[in-house]
């Protein structure tokens, strides 16, 4: 492990460094910091919770200390650092972390994303940042509003950049790209390496230090994996049996729908679970106190779907449950990544369906591992492979007996509530009489169609932008690429 000390870090930012309790560099911080102190573009591969954000935060405030200055004038303040983020989210919590390694010096950071009022951001902007944190459609609208000039930029950092292109800002990273200076040092990061990510950096990156702390697609080996074969019908129930059996104290739970996630969290808090739901029609203060509320321990269950979730960093989540298998295997890496974090063990509990073999074979093709189908053992006996319908070549087939031993839905909810409500270990379970809702009877049913893109993003999506008109985005991604340069090795 290396320490801090080896990079000879600013004493301002190496008290910030300390004070954040970090002992010795990550291998991705290990990495990064010199080549980017050097000045080099870097392509990293890096899962999240790697500690990549101080990996490029730190050299990059180091290297623009020399233009901290307490000058009240904007002018002495040009944006020298720009770090885009797919999400509202995630950009806030970067800009919290750069916010405090950077809080001994005296470079200003802000950050901007959309769903918020335009004009705090504004009157902060203006007044002069040293270092942007923003998510690509509100930086182009405060662009065009010309509250902020991108002229002096000298870095420019396109995190979860795999991520960006999915929500399809290609178009208005271009857009933002061409506004910034060519001479600067470009930093890309990305969960996986796609050939879409490979052409964005031979586009905008020269010459770059490529940087793979973990093989790319890689999940952390201090995640534990489990698969589960669960009907449908058995999920919500082997959720409940699965975290009082692991005395799990929190999780993330991923469902693939809007209305799954609302529903899920609302049938778990009448079981007496403290739960909240993450989805994309939240608004963005019910996000952020679902958020807090986790990170507090007043949650201990946060229901989420994958857009809503991506990127956030929340300390020491024991447990990560695919309540449903994701349809696009890399959301199953960002999603496991949520656990496991900076060297803590995790556990990922994925329940899996028959009808999912297609996405498990993905995530097998993604993760280099074939998956063990285990089965839940209900406390009565009942087996959830038991009730399984059809079979197929990969063993996703009915029990030997094929009978449902299943005890009734009531008395199972009566013999575990208490249980697992007391496996989460604190005050909020006392059972209070909840009225009967007709809602609960039903089974959960995940749609079948995945998230729609929340508002909030779609309204930092290009829409009318002239420059990407006739551009659609993901699928075309290679086809905006005039030239078919060599990707980096
Ligand atoms: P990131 O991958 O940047 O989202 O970081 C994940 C978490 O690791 C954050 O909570 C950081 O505060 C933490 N972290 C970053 N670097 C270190 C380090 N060197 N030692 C311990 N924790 C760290």
């Amino acid at each position: 492990m290396s320490s801090f000390s080896n990079i000879q870090l600013a004493p301002v930012l190496a008290r910030a460094v300390a004070e954040m309790g970090y002992e010795s560099m990550t291998p991705i911080q290990a990495q990064a910091i010199p080549v980017v102190l050097s000045g080099q573009d870097v392509m990293g591969a890096a899962q999240t919770g790697t500690g990549k954000t101080a990996a490029f935060a730190l050299p990059l405030l180091q290297r623009i200390l020399k233009h901290e200055n307490s000058s009240t004038s904007p002018a002495r303040h040009p944006v020298r650092a720009l770090v885009l983020l797919p999400t509202r989210e995630l950009a806030d919590q970067v800009a919290q972390q750069v916010k405090l390694y950077a809080k001994y010096s005296q470079v200003r950071s802000a950050v901007v994303f959309g769903g918020m009022d335009m004009k705090p951001q504004t009157l902060e902007l203006k007044k002069g940042v040293e270092v942007l944190v923003a998510t690509p459609g509100r930086l182009l609208d405060h662009i065009e509003a010309k509250n902020v000039v991108l002229n002096q930029v000298e870095y420019v950092v396109l995190d979860e950049a795999d991520r960006m292109l999915d929500i399809g800002f290609l178009p208005d990273l271009q857009r933002i790209l061409s506004f910034l200076p060519k001479q600067r040092t470009t930093l890309l990061f990305s969960a996986t390496f796609s050939p879409e990510i490979k052409k964005l950096a031979s586009s905008y990156l020269q010459n770059p230090v490529i940087i793979e702390v973990a093989r790319p697609n890689e999940t952390a080996s201090t995640v534990k994996q489990h698969f589960y074969s669960v009907v449908d019908d058995d999920k919500r129930r082997a959720l409940k049996h699965l975290i009082f059996k692991n005395g799990i104290t929190q999780a993330f739970v991923f469902v693939n729908s809007k209305l799954g996630c609302a529903r899920l969290a609302r049938s778990l808090e009448h079981d007496g679970l403290k739960t909240s739901a993450l989805h994309g029609d939240k608004s963005q203060d019910e996000r952020l106190k679902a958020l807090d509320a986790f990170k507090s321990g007043e949650v201990d269950l946060l229901i989420c779907t994958d857009v809503a979730a991506r990127g956030l960093d929340i300390k020491d989540v024991p447990a990560v449950f695919n309540f449903d298998v994701p349809y696009n295997a890399e959301d199953y890496v960002h999603r496991i990544g949520r656990t496991g974090r900076a060297g803590a063990s995790g556990l990922a509990i994925s329940f899996v369906s028959a009808t999912d073999s297609k996405l498990i074979g993905d995530i097998e093709k993604l993760i280099k591992t074939k998956v063990e189908l285990e089965t839940v053992e209900f406390d009565d006996g009942y087996s959830s492979r038991h009730r399984e319908s059809s079979g197929d070549s990969r063993g996703f087939r009915e029990g030997s007996d094929g009978r449902n031993r299943r005890g009734p839905r009531e008395s199972f909810e009566h013999a575990h509530k208490s249980s697992v409500a007391s496996s989460f270990g604190h005050r909020s379970y006392e059972k209070k009489p909840v009225p009967i809702d007709p809602f609960f009877d039903k089974p959960y049913e995940p749609s079948t169609a995945p998230e729609q893109l929340p508002s909030w993003e779609a309204s930092d999506k290009p829409t009318s932008r002239s420059i990407s008109a006739n551009i659609k985005p993901k699928r075309k991604v290679a086809a905006l690429f005039k030239t078919e340069t060599q990707s980096p090795t």
